[in-house]
């Protein structure tokens, strides 16, 4: 009989959040009296992923393990492990733990610890579609007009709204492919960088290293990412609306 294929997760919580300015890092502070870290982490437990693997900074694996993981259940994280100095270090410390630890995967979806209002039906959607197109984020149509800003701070150029998407996290993706990707960014990481590329996503990856596309996939504009202050106050409003 054949093996069932498994989806895993990565969630990363390896950042130091600077621009919170806060001491503690964003995805432990507290929402309604639960780390940040909880929220994602129990969208997962409860959604049709199998395995997860948590990405966190070398001193807050121990604190992750005992005041998270074990202290709200979560079953089905397999690892802790220690994140890397930019976020797609952290990524390819996840994706190394599922390639030695996990047999089997076929999906893995790469989300960011600090957006608490990941939902299952957003999981569920992403696994549905990368089965057809291999390569997906989810995101939303922008609200605002961009603006393409010149050196000087000008303005450049204005792209067409209706073509512009804010990308949010998980990006999901066909294991095998991923990880290829990965592992070949990281053997040319000091020649992309030396043309000032900033890497600030995983389907960026995806688009440098492969000929896959990447598909937009519609989810919500709650999925926020706690960045700066306000966005407390902001996720805590979305809070009060969920629990009504
Ligand atoms: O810094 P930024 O807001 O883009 O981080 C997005 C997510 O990536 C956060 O959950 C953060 O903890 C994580 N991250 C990481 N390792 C890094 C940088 C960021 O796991 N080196």
């Amino acid at each position: 009989m054949e093996k069932k294929k498994k989806t895993a997760a990565i969630v990363l919580a390896a950042g130091q959040g600077k621009r919170m300015g806060t001491r503690t890092a964003k995805q432990f502070l507290l929402l309604d009296g639960k780390p940040v870290l909880y929220y994602a982490l129990n969208a997962f437990e409860q959604s049709d992923v199998d395995v997860v693997v948590l990405v966190t900074g070398k001193d807050e694996i121990e604190y992750c393990r005992k005041e998270i993981v074990e202290a709200y259940g979560f079953k089905k994280v397999y690892d802790i492990v220690p994140g890397g100095k930019e976020r797609y270090h952290s990524v390819a410390c996840g994706l190394k733990s599922l390639k030695e630890v996990q047999e089997d995967i076929e999906i893995v979806l790469i989300h960011d610890g600090a957006r608490p209002f990941v939902t299952e039906e957003m999981i569920h959607k992403l696994i549905r579609e990368t089965r057809i197109y291999e390569a997906c984020v989810i995101g939303t149509p922008v609200k605002d007009t961009i603006k393409i800003a010149d050196e000087d701070g000008f303005c450049a150029q204005t792209p067409s709204r209706n073509r512009v998407w804010a990308v949010q996290t998980p990006q999901s993706f066909s294991f095998g492919m991923v990880s290829d990707a990965y592992e070949a960014l990281l053997r040319e990481e000091e020649n992309i960088l030396s043309r000032g590329v900033q890497i600030t996503d995983d389907a960026m990856v995806v688009e440098y290293m492969t000929e896959r596309k990447v598909r937009l996939v519609e989810g919500d504009y709650t999925n926020i990412k706690l960045t700066t202050p306000e966005d407390l106050v902001i996720s805590e409003a979305f809070l009060k609306k969920i629990k009504k």
